[in-house]
Parts: structure tokens; sequence; C-alpha cells
């Protein structure tokens, strides 16, 4: 991909969209074209494949489905388009993403089950047994991978398995873990994920899709049609039949899509994971420098976000320190806790450890400016 002019690089600390690199963000810039192409048709096509194989689906048996919206699209999508007339759908809801489904069920008037839980912890996986085993309508259990507003990861694999035992479907929103952490679709007992182009892929808004299965999704053609431009079974219907999606898609979205996809391949997924890793590594001995703490534990962290405890005193100024940032090019973010004063750093995109550190640099100078001695004591 030929890069006219390097673009200023900004490190975006906040949960999406991610820094970018100049090939994605050069990859938009394509001679006009009608999506109806042929020659278009084959990068969607491609682009698809793709999408599956960075979870190691199956392609026998999973497919991928894009959407022109950001994630939460996705989420609606699969909400409103997998729970048969007269059932329900089980949420595990440790946090605002979680919460989120919860309410898209509530907007279709689809029957829930809400399986509320700390947002600062893991669920009760013995209480999520007893409830999808003890609730024979239960038709779709959903579940956030890594809670991106906290930074908790959740077992998957093992809400999945008990999902499965009870004859439910397993959907689960990977949206912030998607082509970050490894996932192997099927060993984690998976049966949709999802995930946005901005994200782990670190490409351009605009594009979002879920990886499924395809046998439950022709079985859900069935289901009562809740949505008419987001329903699963018509945009995959599309996709099967014509090779494209149903209605206009997100044309310079998804050439860049195409290019952070070749980009994820060349950059390899352990390799890529074994970055990330570092990253957060880096965040902590940061916060550790400044005497910062994390609100969640760290053996419960999906090592892609880390939600900071603020002192709580007048010194803290959340917008001193956005700005200083800012300014000198890296984007920090306010919490999503309720009742704490907390930010989040996040590490999803295409950053390094270097950058960490000298976002640190940058961070202990804010926390000097807001007349802090350091380490902070709080
Ligand atoms: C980003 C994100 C979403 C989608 O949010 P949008 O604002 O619609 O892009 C959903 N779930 C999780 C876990 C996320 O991190």
């Amino acid at each position: 991909m030929e890069v006219v002019k390097p673009v200023k690089r900004n490190i975006l600390l906040n949960p999406g969209p991610a820094t970018t690199s100049d090939a994605v963000k050069y990859a938009q810039v394509m001679p006009d074209i009608c999506p109806r192409e042929q020659e278009f048709v084959d990068v969607m096509t491609k682009v698809r494949e793709d999408l599956v194989k960075v979870v190691h689906g199956d392609t026998e048996k999973y497919t991928s489905v894009i959407f022109t919206g950001s994630g939460t699209i996705v989420q609606d999508a699969l909400v409103n388009s997998l729970v048969p007339e007269g059932k329900k759908i089980c949420v595990i809801n440790n946090g605002a993403y979680a919460a989120r489904m919860v309410e898209i069920a509530g907007h279709y008037n689809i029957d829930c089950v809400d399986i509320k839980s700390s947002t600062t912890d893991l669920p009760d996986l013995d209480e999520v047994k007893k409830v999808i085993e003890s609730d024979k309508d239960i038709a779709v259990v959903a579940a956030v991978h890594h809670e991106t507003g906290t930074g908790v990861l959740n077992p998957i694999k093992e809400i999945g398995r008990m999902a499965h035992d009870n004859g439910a479907i397993f959907i689960v929103d990977t949206i912030s873990t998607y082509g970050l952490r490894p996932i192997d679709i099927e060993e984690e007992n998976v049966d949709f994920v999802m995930s946005s182009a901005q994200k782990g892929l670190a490409g351009m808004t605009g594009a979002s899709w879920t990886v499924g299965n395809i046998d439950a999704i022709r079985k859900s053609k069935a289901y009562p049609t809740r949505s008419y431009y987001c329903n699963l079974f018509m945009q995959f219907d599309f996709f099967d039949r014509v090779g494209e999606m149903h209605f206009t898609p997100p044309v310079q979205t998804v050439y860049a899509l195409s290019q952070a996809l070749k980009e994820y391949f060349e950059e390899g997924e352990m390799p890529r994971w074994d970055r990330l890793q570092k990253c957060w590594e880096a965040i902590h001995t940061g916060l550790g420098e400044i005497g910062l703490k994390s609100v969640i534990k760290k053996d419960i962290q999906g090592k892609l976000v880390v939600t900071v405890e603020a002192p709580d005193d007048d010194k803290f100024d959340f917008a001193t320190l956005h700005d200083y940032c800012y300014e000198r090019g890296f984007t920090i973010y306010p919490g999503k806790m309720f009742g704490l004063k907390t930010f989040r750093l996040c590490n999803l995109g295409l950053i390094n450890e270097k950058d960490i550190q000298d976002f640190f640099v940058v961070a202990k100078e804010a926390f000097v400016k807001m007349g802090y001695t350091l380490p902070v004591k709080y």
C-alpha cells in the first residue's frame, strides 16, 4: 500500500477507535467504484473469509456477516435475530456492554433473564449454571468476553459449555478482544462472536460483523423479523446468494479493513498478542511509578484495558490530565464506573511498549502540574 505522506501519529489509549497504520488510512483513497461491481465483491469476499480465519473458524461451519455501523449494531442484530418466538435470552451482566444487550432485548420486547453481578468481579458460575438449567425457555445465552468498561475478562468457555449443555446457543461480544487476544471460536464453545473494524484490527469505523454458526443462522429464518435493517438472516442470505451486503456497504471502510487484515496476518496472532501484553505490563509499571492503583484485580484483567483509580482529592482533575496528554499526542479516556473517580488506559491498537513509556513521561509531568509530588499518595 502506497503511503503518500506520513500522517501525524496519535497514540489512542481510549477504548476504540484505535491507533491505525498509515497504510490503513491510505487504503481508503481508491478510485471511485460502484460496490456492485465484481471487483468490489471480490474484495468483500476475501475480507469475509479472513474474518472467519482470525478466530480459527472452520468455514464449513462458520461464516461472517458484516453490517454497516459501529459495534453496537452487531449486538443489536444478534439479540434481535436469534431468539425464537416465545423464548428467552439470558445475559451474563457484569458490565456496561452486557447491560447494553439487556437494553436491546428490552427494546424488542424479548424476554430477558438478566444475571446481574458486580462490575468489578467475575460472574458467579454456580449461579449462572443454576439459572440456565432451571429455565428451559432460554434459547440464547449472551456474555461479553472482555468488558471494555472495566477491563474484566469473563470465562466464556465455561459459560459456553453451560449454554450448550442446556441446548442454548452462545453469543459473545468479543468486540474488544477479536484480533487482539487469540480466540478459537469452537474451542471456546462460542456460536457467535462479534467485532468492529475500528477496534482490534485497527481499521476504520463503519463496518462491524459477527462470525457465526451457519446452521444457527439458517434456523433463525423462522424466527420473528424484529428489525428490517439489521436482521441477521436477511443480511446472511444476501451475502450467500449475491456475495454482497443487502444495502450499500461502507466502501472505503472495507478497503481499509482489507489492509488491516493483511497487516494482522503479516504480524501474526501470537507476536501481536505479545506486543499488546508488553503494552499492558508497561501500563502497570508506569502506574506504579506514579503511585496509582488499578481498580480491577490484576489476575482477572484481559490485559487490554486498565481502569485506574484516581486520587480522591481536590488536586486531581481529569480534564487537566487529559488536555495535557492530548496536546502531546496521547488520548486517555474517562472511567465508566459509578461512584468512583476513575479513568481508563486501553492498549487496543497499533501501539507498542515504547509508546506507553513515552506516554508515562508526559503523564508524570501532568501529575506534577496538578500539584502532586510523585509517587502520589492516597
Ligand atoms: C466498543 C465496544 C462495543 C461497541 O461500541 P460502539 O460504540 O457501538 O462501537 C461493544 N462492546 C464492547 C465490549 C466494546 O468494547
